[in-house]
């Protein structure tokens, strides 16, 4: 391009200044809204933040997985094709105001490269359309704006063709360069002086739309654009299946969220990021059920009361605040409804953080208010008062040993491993059995182990969950001190939520094990040969359901699988399309096991329904959690299913099939 006219250069100028001004002037209010939160250090471990940019921001990871390939190829490129047209863009504005260019933009490459992106986006933006005009997927929330920037982006992507075939008529383009394939093709539409004009207009047209564009994001949704870089950036490094430790809680005064000012300010930034794509609420069991609960919509009424209130308390920084009204209406039933199962963050393509929000507000309803349901307050005194959430009394913990001379660590000090038993497996009958598998195969592969008896403790897990974090810092903190006053070391649990709550929370508290689910440990042992399996029972198949928290909460999914697949015998089945990532909650996590469930289906009883509609030939489901067990036991009683197909856990059929049995 050649260097501007002075009167157009000083147009150009006066539009960014516009057209940035709009930008920021909208961008400062909503970062200091953001500062309303409160404080949270999320700068820790640079180097992941810096990778999950390139892999979840650049590499678009998260959007492109089953089953939302399509959607996510299409809105990838878009995404893709907006950062090379930002290029662009600042080169055009560049161009425009000196004369000058970015560095690659008149080669070929970059030519090609504009010229298919444009009709990639263009492509993605017509299926777009079709989708929320036509499609409307039940989930996704469809409002006007959308088609307005659509509507936005085609324009930009029209105007870009336009301007530069032109160029490329005028001559641009370096000389030798094979023109790209659409922009080469409009050029030869041009003729004589013509190519001139339509490069001005295409060029002019382009500018403002973008400096228009510029203004009107940050009034939209379509803020993800930006707001997803410091999102994914400051996602959470805990593990995602520790909630966050409130510190220093004796002298804390107040506890978890009521209103705005009480979340984090990633929390709200979290809403400033939210594409309502409705993936969360596509997967979430508690709405799929019928329930109040919708994470979507929490994510988003935080944002809206945030955009509603928060200018009143930049003003007056002590002015009231409200709850969001969709709270008022709904928010207990909503909030006890969640399973904490993690399939809304697995589903989330910009890294929100749901379960966060909903233990917060479950926090100030427990801690604040005294507000849980009676079942789970019942459960919590119990906890506080016999150690596990149905009462029983302490000193029977380890009766389900009886007779099967297990040492506890008293007796065997130097035993290599704790059997960390857990309150089910010690207290419910059918999942005592289990305990027992598991106690079978551990002695047949020389494991040393040894267990704590009475002297175990709940491992707070439902109490934290249910908000009570008061409770889960006391129950940590008890067998803390029991461990470490046995000096244990390496700790296995046959329950995922003992080893979620041991692994990835205990070291918020100092707790610091090497600790194993039995099911990739017996992996470990059959891998090293150190289990034999007697090959003459007969032959079953048995369809596996993935317990949340080990698989979602703790990427467990393929060692339960080659158990399964080791065991003489027995042929795997899937639980398609509700397995591994997409696994269907039992309903039982987060405290539900302790609650009632009197809206909608129950959530295990559609779990037994997805068994049965997978068509399997199963005669078994094989789970790697109590809860699981219990719930899936439940299901087929209540569907009357019993004959049909049999609730197991792995590890009782790995004991059945062992050679000294
Ligand atoms: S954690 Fe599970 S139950 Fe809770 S909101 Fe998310 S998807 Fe729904
Ligand atoms: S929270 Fe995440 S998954 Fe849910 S609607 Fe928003 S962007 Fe989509």
């Amino acid at each position: 391009m050649t260097a501007p006219t002075q009167g157009l250069a000083l147009l150009l100028l006066a539009l960014i200044v516009l057209g940035f001004g709009g930008f920021f002037w909208r961008a400062s209010l909503l970062y200091r809204l953001l500062r309303l939160g409160r404080d949270e250090d999320r700068t820790d471990s640079p180097a992941r933040r810096l990778r999950d940019e390139i892999v979840i921001y650049l590499g678009q990871r998260k959007l492109l997985k089953r089953p939302y390939y399509v959607r996510g190829v299409g809105h990838a490129l878009i995404f893709w094709g907006f950062l090379v047209i930002t290029y662009g863009s600042a080169d055009l504005l560049l161009a425009g105001l000196f004369g000058r260019h970015l560095p690659f933009t008149d080669t070929g490459l970059y030519a090609w490269t504009l010229d298919l992106f444009a009709v990639a986006v263009l492509a993605s933006v017509i299926v777009a359309i079709v989708r929320r005009a036509v499609v409307r997927p039940p989930r996704m929330h469809i409002a006007p704006e959308g088609y307005v920037i659509l509507g936005l982006i085609s324009f930009l992507m029209l105007t870009l063709l336009v301007f530069e075939s032109a160029g490329i008529a005028a001559g641009r383009l370096e000389t030798g360069v094979t023109p790209p394939p659409l922009a080469g093709f409009l050029k030869d539409l041009y003729g004589g002086d013509s190519s001139a004009a339509l490069f001005a207009g295409g060029w002019w047209a382009h500018v403002v739309t973008i400096l228009a564009f510029l203004v009107y994001l940050p009034r939209t949704k379509h803020l993800h654009i930006v707001t997803t870089l410091p999102n994914v950036y400051f996602r959470s490094s805990r593990p995602r299946g520790a909630l966050q430790l409130i510190e220093d809680i004796e002298n804390k005064e107040t506890f978890g969220a009521a209103n705005i000012r009480d979340f984090s300010w990633k929390q709200l930034l979290d809403g400033y990021t939210c594409t309502e794509c409705g993936r969360c609420s596509d997967n979430c069991p508690a709405l799929a059920t019928g329930k109040t609960l919708d994470p979507q919509k929490i994510v988003l009424d935080i944002r809206d009361q945030l955009l509603r209130e928060g200018p009143k308390l930049l003003a007056h920084g002590k002015a009231e605040t409200t709850p969001p009204a969709h709270w008022i209406e709904t928010k207990p039933d909503e909030l006890w409804a969640c399973t904490t199962c993690a399939a809304c963050v697995e589903a989330c393509p910009v890294t929100i953080e749901h379960i966060d929000k909903i233990v917060d507000m479950r926090r100030s309803l427990t801690l604040m208010e005294g507000a849980a349901p009676a079942e789970a307050q019942r459960a919590m005194t119990n906890i506080e008062r016999a150690g596990n959430p149905w009462g029983e009394p302490r000193e029977t913990r380890g009766d389900w040993a009886h007779g099967l001379e297990i040492p506890t660590f008293a007796e065997k000090p130097d035993a290599e491993y704790l059997y960390f038993v857990g309150c089910a497996a010690s207290y419910d009958r059918r999942n005592q059995r289990v305990a027992r598998a598991l106690a079978a195969i551990l002695r047949s592969a020389g494991v040393s182990f040894a267990i704590l008896g009475a002297a175990e403790t709940c491992n707070g897990d439902p109490a934290r969950r249910m908000g009570n974090e008061y409770l889960w810092q006391l129950q940590a903190q008890q067998n803390i001190e029991t461990l470490n006053a046995a000096a244990v070391k390496k700790v296995i649990t046959s329950c995922p939520h003992c080893f979620n709550t041991i692994a990835n929370e205990y070291p918020q508290l100092g707790g610091n094990y090497e600790v194993v689910h039995a099911l990739p440990l017996v992996k470990r042992l059959l891998d090293e040969k150190r289990i034999a399996m007697s090959d003459g029972a007969a032959a079953e198949i048995v369809a596996y359901h993935d317990p949340c928290y080990l698989g979602r909460h703790n990427g467990i999914y393929d060692a339960p699988r080659d158990v399964l697949d080791a065991v003489p015998g027995v042929t795997r089945a899937e639980i398609a399309p509700h397995h591994r990532e997409r696994g269907f909650c039992c309903g039982a996590g987060g405290g539900r096991m302790w609650m009632e469930e009197k809206m909608g289906q129950r959530v295990n009883h559609r779990r037994v329904e997805q068994l049965l509609a997978a068509k399997s030939g199963a005669t078994k489901v094989a789970s790697g959690c109590p809860y699981c067990l219990i719930m899936l036991e439940e299901g087929v009683g209540a569907k009357g299913v019993q004959e049909q197909i049999k609730p197991v856990d792995v590890l009782e059929l790995v004991a059945a099939r062992l050679e000294t049995n």
